[in-house]
């Protein structure tokens, strides 16, 4: 799939490996290769092997440069999704709640007590009276 950046180069060039010979459709500059090199010497971002296009129009530039942020967000948010993944799944990993059944258990056994408890008072009450 290619991105917008394509519509601002001419494939002079198909390779069978590797990226295609392109052409600036701005200075007329021909260089090999791919979305990212086109994105470069679009936009002229620093550290790059390319020098930025000196006929590119700004609002091009300013596409580009949203493309890419854009692109770096993707990527941020995905390590970040990533990591709370991470971080969920060892977290049920640890048994630290009892379970919805043995809660059940535990309120049913409470619920059994009860008769007897109230058996037991009356039966104290009764006793405390009639002494
Ligand atoms: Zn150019």
């Amino acid at each position: 799939m290619k991105g917008p950046e394509w519509k601002y180069v001419v494939i002079v060039e198909e390779k069978e490996k590797g990226n295609p010979r392109v052409q600036c459709c701005f200075c007329d500059k021909v260089y090999v290769g791919g979305s990212a090199r086109i994105r470069e010497h679009l936009h002229g971002e620093q550290n790059t092997v390319i020098k930025q296009c000196d006929k590119v129009p700004e609002e091009v530039v300013d596409e580009i440069r949203k493309l890419v942020q854009e692109k770096k967000e993707v990527k941020m948010k995905k390590r970040k999704l990533e990591a709370l993944d991470k971080a969920t799944s060892s977290a049920v990993s640890k048994p630290q709640w009892p379970t919805l059944p043995s809660l059940i258990k535990n309120e049913k056994a409470v619920d059994e007590s009860v008769p007897w408890l109230e058996h037991f008072i009356v039966q104290l009450l009764t006793t405390v009276i009639s002494s």
